[in-house]
């Protein structure tokens, strides 16, 4: 596997040479909206990072030369060929870009066609420059797509190899193949059964993503995560399943029953008409939801009633809610001021959502913050707890900052000596129906209150 850059001119002269293969067998089908393409254009003449194109690069007898497949970036390719007048694209009428002028930081809008007519043209020779130099970062795999036994190797596999893994395939880790086909079994049954619940009902995938081996990519991870019974990063131990552990079916047959009882859990907690309002649609708070429980199950801990499961799903949607708020507050990545003070795990939360979402450091700042939220929640029977998890303040804390500026007691019980004005470092939070009478540990049934409210109502 090399790693190296086209420019854009190279592009245009391998294609004119006949040196770019568009439609392999291992391409991923995707079809890109005029948004994504005038996006790519954009970023093209912005100088805006550009997702690598993957490409198999073999020799061609017929056209005794040698050809670049390209495995991934298809629909990038033809934006840029479709540019510079190379092909035609459908149904493609004339948009607005926007460019960033580099001296002065403004932006110029161009129309489509214009933008094109300068790009060519000598006269303007800043703009022209820029885009016939601008280099798309290129992986280019030449190994075999047969293995061992000469069988054509899945494109899922490939897929998930070059895409995931960012591992070549190297003739001795196809060797390897048939250790883990039982792996990649299991995530094709797997795939195929929850297809529908993911892409349908969750709508966490898109066709789209399930044609373009995505979605078979994510199970694989949910299921590197039970494996290893923890969240690991998207990488090396995803790799290290594929090429060099040997995997037995007790293995998967533990594996495949563990992610059936997590999802169905997750289908308990959360409706299906509840959980499209939830983060959970996302595919990053997804994998952490999913492994959270998964440590929960480890240690026993379960809910099994309706009535539990239900407080479980309206933790996680006010928990949605909160994180959802507080996102909207913080528009860049600053921490400064009141939320510094208060809020530093909601927000490191937020941030691990925003950039490197499979990163190992993200995903681990989800997992803990997502499970302290949980934890009291997800109780054993015979260990019910009146004690709201230290996390659960700031969220009330922030939902209460949404509302008004100057947060006040609610002071439920009368008592004179209320402070009236809550401050966060004195709210504490409190059960609005007592727990001693059923109320229960949840988001519904809590509020913050003034210390001396909480002293006036235990003693009470
Ligand atoms: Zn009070």
């Amino acid at each position: 596997m090399k790693c190296y850059t086209w420019t854009i001119s190279q592009l245009r002269d391998l294609y004119k040479l006949r040196q770019l293969e568009l439609n392999p067998p291992y391409q991923r089908r995707s079809v890109w909206k005029t948004k994504q393409r005038k996006l790519l254009v954009e970023s093209v003449f912005n100088g805006v990072p550009i997702p690598a194109l993957i490409v198999h690069k073999r020799y061609d007898k017929k056209r005794n030369k040698y050809v670049y497949d390209i495995l991934d970036g298809k629909q990038r390719v033809e934006t840029i060929l479709h540019f510079i007048e190379l092909i035609d694209i459908e149904n493609e009428g004339d948009w607005e870009i926007s460019l960033k002028n580099k001296s002065n930081q403004e932006k110029i809008i161009f129309s489509y066609s214009d933008l094109r007519k300068i790009s060519f043209n000598n006269k303007n020779n800043n703009i022209a420059e820029r885009f016939w130099k601008r280099e798309l970062p290129v992986i280019e795999y030449d190994g075999e797509i047969f293995d061992f036994y000469g069988d054509i190797l899945p494109a899922k596999e490939i897929f998930v190899r070059i895409n995931s893994t960012g591992s070549s395939l190297k003739k001795n880790e196809i060797r390897h193949a048939s250790h883990n086909v039982l792996f990649f079994k299991l995530g094709e049954e797997l795939e195929n059964r929850y297809k529908k619940l993911f892409v349908a009902s969750w709508k966490i995938f898109t066709d789209s993503d399930v044609s373009r081996f995505i979605f078979h990519e994510f199970i694989l991870e949910l299921c590197t995560a039970l494996f290893f019974e923890r969240f690991t990063d998207k990488r090396s131990k995803l790799e290290e399943l594929l090429v060099n552990h040997e995997w037995t079916i007790k293995e998967i047959q533990r594996i495949r029953s563990r992610f059936s009882l997590l999802i169905k859990w997750v289908k308990d907690i959360l409706p299906e008409q509840y959980f499209s309002k939830t983060r959970f649609k996302n595919k990053s708070d997804f994998y952490s939801l999913f492994v959270v429980l998964n440590d929960f199950v480890n240690n026993g801990y379960i809910t099994i009633n309706k009535k539990d499961n239900r407080i479980l799903g309206n933790t996680l949607l006010d928990f949605s809610k909160a994180v959802q708020l507080a996102s909207l507050e913080l528009k860049s990545y600053d921490i400064e001021g009141k939320y510094r003070k208060y809020d530093k795990e909601l927000l490191r939360y937020i941030i691990s959502t925003r950039q490197a979402t499979d990163s190992l450091n993200n995903r681990q700042i989800r997992h803990d913050y997502l499970k302290s939220i949980l934890k009291g929640f997800v109780l054993k029977k015979s260990d019910k707890k009146r004690v709201f998890s230290k996390d659960v303040k700031s969220i009330l804390w922030l939902t209460i900052l949404k509302r008004t500026k100057n947060p006040q007691c609610p002071n439920p019980l009368g008592n004179e000596k209320c402070k009236r004005d809550l401050i966060f470092t004195d709210a504490q939070v409190d059960h609005i129906h007592p727990w001693s009478k059923g109320g229960s540990t949840s988001f519904g049934n809590a509020q913050l209150i003034c210390s001396s409210c909480n002293r006036h109502k235990s003693n009470h």
